[in-house]
C-alpha cells in the first residue's frame, strides 16, 4: 500500500512558467526518497503540492487514504510534515518554545503532552538550551533545527524537507543526519547534498526541465549519471 501517490501531475504558474509537466510516481510507507535536479527543475515545486500549499494544474495526489482537496486538506496536513527551504517561512513566534509548540497545540493536545512533545522535538534538534530565545535572533543553522523541531512536535507520518542541509556548518549537517536515520517513517527531501542522499535515501528521483528522469536505487542512479 502506497503512502504517497503522485499521478499525472502537472503545475503552471499564473505567469504561463510550466515547471512540472507530467509528474508520476508512488512512495511506499517508510521509504527514504531524495528528489535532485538541476535548478529550476521544478524540485520545490513539486514538494509544494505534498501538502496542498500548491493546487495541481493537472492530474493527482494522494496521501494515505485521502484524495488530496479542499476537504482532506486538514487530514493531509497532519500526515505530511513540510520544512520549508527557508526556516524564516515557518518561525513567527515570540520563542522558540512557542514555535515548536504551535503545531501540538493546533492538534488539540494541552499541558504536559504539548511540553513533552516541544521538549522531545528541540531535544532531537539539539536545541534545548535555545528554547527562550527570539527565533528573529537566531543564526541560520539555529533557524534551521527549530524549523525542523517545529515539525517533529507534530508527529508527521511523512516528513518532506526542501533542501535540509542548505546552510549548516558540518557538525550541523552531522547532527540532521543522525536525527534523519532515526526517523523511520516516510522521508522525502530535495538536496544538492549528494553525500546526504547516498547515505540516507535508498531511493532518488531525478527531475529535469518538469519531467522525471530517473526513478530507482540511489546507488544505481549515481552510477548511470
Ligand atoms: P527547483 O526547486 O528544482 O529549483 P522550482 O520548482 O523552484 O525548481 O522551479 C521550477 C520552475 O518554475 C522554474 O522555471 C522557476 O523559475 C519557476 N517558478 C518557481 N516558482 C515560480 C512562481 N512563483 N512563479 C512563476 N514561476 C515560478
Ligand atoms: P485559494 O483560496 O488560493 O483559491 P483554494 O481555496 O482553492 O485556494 O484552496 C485552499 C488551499 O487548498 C490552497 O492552499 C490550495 O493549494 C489547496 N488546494 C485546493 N485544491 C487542491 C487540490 N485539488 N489539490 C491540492 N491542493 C489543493
Amino acid at each position: 500500500h502506497h503512502i504517497v501517490e503522485v499521478k499525472n501531475l502537472r503545475h503552471v504558474y499564473p505567469d504561463g512558467t510550466a515547471a512540472l509537466s507530467d509528474i508520476s510516481f508512488r512512495i511506499t510507507h517508510g521509504e527514504s526518497v531524495a528528489i535532485i535536479g538541476a535548478n529550476g527543475a521544478g524540485k520545490s515545486t513539486l514538494l509544494l503540492h505534498l501538502n496542498g500549499y500548491l493546487a495541481p494544474t493537472a492530474g493527482e495526489i494522494r496521501i494515505g487514504d485521502f484524495p488530496m482537496n479542499k476537504a482532506t486538506l486538514p487530514e493531509i496536513r497532519r500526515t505530511v510534515g513540510m520544512v520549508f527551504q527557508d526556516p524564516d517561512d515557518q518561525l513567527f513566534m515570540p520563542t522558540v518554545y512557542d514555535d515548536v509548540a504551535f503545531g501540538p497545540l493546533n492538534l488539540g493536545l494541552f499541558g504536559a503532552e504539548v511540553e513533552q512533545r516541544v521538549m522531545d522535538a528541540l531535544q532531537r534538534v539539539g536545541a534545548v538550551h535555545l528554547q527562550e530565545k527570539a527565533p528573529y535572533h537566531l543564526s541560520g543553522g539555529e533557524k534551521k533545527r527549530v524549523a525542523i523541531a517545529t515539525v517533529l512536535s507534530m508527529s508527521p507520518d511523512i516528513l518532506v524537507m526542501d533542501e535540509p542541509t542548505n546552510g549548516l556548518d558540518p557538525f550541523a549537517r552531522r547532527q540532521l543526519m543522525g536525527l534523519l536515520k532515526d526517523f523511520h517513517h516516510t522521508k522525502i527531501f530535495t538536496s544538492h547534498d549528494l553525500d546526504m542522499v547516498l547515505e540516507l535515501c535508498e531511493r532518488t528521483i531525478i527531475l529535469n526541465q518538469g519531467e522525471v528522469k530517473a526513478d530507482g536505487p540511489t546507488r544505481e542512479i549515481f552510477q548511470n549519471e
